[in-house]
């Protein structure tokens, strides 16, 4: 994604960018859900929506299906998208609460134009036509990303890129400065450069294993240490969403691809050992295996810097939480927009670099404060692992957070946040953690405005819905099918 952005922004300048890649050590190998903001990398970059969904297998995803957090047997979407529109300047959840109050059994989820389209496996594009119920989602896509690797190499080197396959043994700094100068690879060949991007993965080739930046580990918060994937085929209906279910000691992801659907089992090895972890995971598979599962380790946490001298760290390199809400090849996207912002020239200005880490530290806080509030808004006490999240200390930016929200139902927006105040109200309402009170400028609206607003609301969203294609029909007819891939793609 990196060499891919920066080539395009480059093109035809004297820049020159070269990829070093070793087929020997390869990719991590997973992550393949993804948020709506992907969809403006890829038109940045000037590609074809179709072109890439062929090439990598993509689904359509509306949101995330959040099954036994709140308590066993709970189940809700977090949309990419509202519930319903204010009344009078009143948000609508308000609304819903009250009539909930009052006796109304429809859930909240029913007032969402895309929870109600994913549940019923349907998908189009977003109505361009602002005032229709169909323009209220947005969307993102579940795909191969070793395959997304690949179609954006074929693109970098399109672009100017060179890239080179080897395995690189040896960083040379300046003795003076610490900069980096130059990669040594097992060949012998030497690659020198003036800005480095270290997209090497967990092990930090560069801004760790050279310029020894630190980590700070959040596994006090988020302690989930381990994960286990494995490939299996699809069964039954396509679905536009991810599935995330909490198991006794994590959680465990359902992601369908045109061609297969990957599972796995995010867990804290303190609360469960490998085997039990492997053998929850592949019960809970609907369809015959296709791969032998796979064992990944990790630190939830971050650099202490992203941004050291002349090194950017990007990927699994800046740091890694755990993929509940499908935010690391976000965290990507975020930083290469901030470097493109604050692109340095050989000075390499301190205040670039600050700049740069303050943001995609916030960036990282946020999102940690996002899916810690999925383990402690719950009430869930039925393993060693629930109850250690109702002793927990949180940060204060998520405490406050809570805070805002029990009193009055308030979500104070973050500023470099990528979750905005929607997807904080789905996880506080679909994990039962309702306000104490709701906006007070309720008061003045007739309890019959709000009776009827919202059942004109779910009829239409729901009257819509019925009229809309069916997921893999959607995909089908807008050729994006990988099995309608030419030989040359
Ligand atoms: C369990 C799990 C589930 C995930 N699920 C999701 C998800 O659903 N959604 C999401 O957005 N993200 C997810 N992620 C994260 C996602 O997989 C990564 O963000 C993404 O794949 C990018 O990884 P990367 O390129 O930083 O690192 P890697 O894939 O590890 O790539 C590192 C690259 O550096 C090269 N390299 C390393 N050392 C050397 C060397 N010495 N010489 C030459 N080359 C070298 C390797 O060959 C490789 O090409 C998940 C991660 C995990 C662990």
């Amino acid at each position: 994604m990196t060499a891919a952005a920066l080539a395009y922004k480059f093109h035809r300048t004297k820049t020159s960018i070269t990829l070093v890649e070793s087929e020997q050590i390869g990719t991590v190998g997973v992550g393949e859900a993804t948020l709506p903001h992907i969809r403006f990398f890829n038109q940045a970059l000037g590609i074809d929506e179709v072109t890439f969904m062929r090439a990598t297998n993509a689904t359509f995803k509306l949101g995330i299906e959040f099954c036994d957090w709140g308590q066993i047997g709970d189940r809700y979407v977090h949309p990419f998208g509202d519930f319903g529109e204010p009344l009078q300047g009143v948000d609508f959840h308000h609304l819903w609460n009250q009539l909930r109050q009052l006796g109304l059994k429809t859930p909240l989820d029913e007032y969402s134009y895309p929870i109600v389209a994913a549940k019923s496996a349907r998908f189009h594009h977003p109505d361009p036509d602002l005032s229709k119920i169909e323009s209220t989602f947005g969307y993102a896509y579940q795909f191969d990303s070793s395959l997304y690797a690949k179609f954006l190499r074929t693109f970098a080197e399109k672009h100017g890129v060179t890239r080179i396959e080897g395995k690189i043994v040896e960083v040379d700094q300046n003795a003076e400065t610490g900069h980096v100068e130059t990669l040594r690879l097992e060949s012998g060949q030497t690659i020198g450069g003036e800005l480095f991007i270290d997209c090497s993965g967990f092990r930090g080739l560069l801004i760790e294993q050279s310029l020894k930046t630190g980590y700070q580990d959040w596994s006090e918060w988020l302690p989930c240490n381990r994960a286990v994937a494995v490939q299996s085929e699809n069964v039954g209906t396509l679905l536009p969403y991810t599935r995330s279910t909490a198991r006794t000691a994590g959680w465990q992801w359902r992601i369908p691809l045109q061609h297969r659907t990957g599972n796995g089992h995010v867990y804290c090895s303190h609360f469960i050992s490998d085997d039990e972890a492997r053998s929850q995971l592949l019960d809970g598979i609907e369809g015959a295996l296709t791969t032998d599962p796979k064992q990944l380790y990790f630190m939830t946490g971050r650099r202490n810097q992203f941004w050291k001298k002349n090194v950017v760290a990007i990927g699994l390199s800046a740091g890694f939480l755990e993929p509940l809400e499908s935010t690391s090849i976000h965290f990507i996207q975020e930083g290469i927009t901030a470097l493109l912002e604050l692109f340095p020239d050989t000075a390499f200005a301190t205040s670039d670099q600050e700049e740069y880490n303050e943001r995609m530290g916030l960036n990282f806080e946020r999102v940690r404060d996002f899916l810690l509030l999925h383990y402690v808004a719950t009430e869930r006490d039925d393993s060693e692992m629930w109850r250690h999240f109702r002793n927990l200390t949180l940060p204060e930016s998520l405490q406050s957070k809570i805070e805002a929200w029990m009193h009055r139902g308030l979500v104070p927006s973050y500023e470099f946040s990528v979750f905005l105040p929607p997807s904080w109200i789905a996880v506080f309402m679909g994990q039962r953690k309702l306000p104490l009170a709701g906006d007070p400028r309720m008061g003045r609206i007739p309890l019959d405005d709000i009776r009827q607003y919202a059942e004109n609301l779910h009829s239409s969203i729901r009257n819509s819905v019925d009229r809309a294609p069916d997921h893999l029909t959607f995909i089908q007819g807008t050729g994006s099918s990988s099995k309608t891939v030419p030989e040359s793609l």
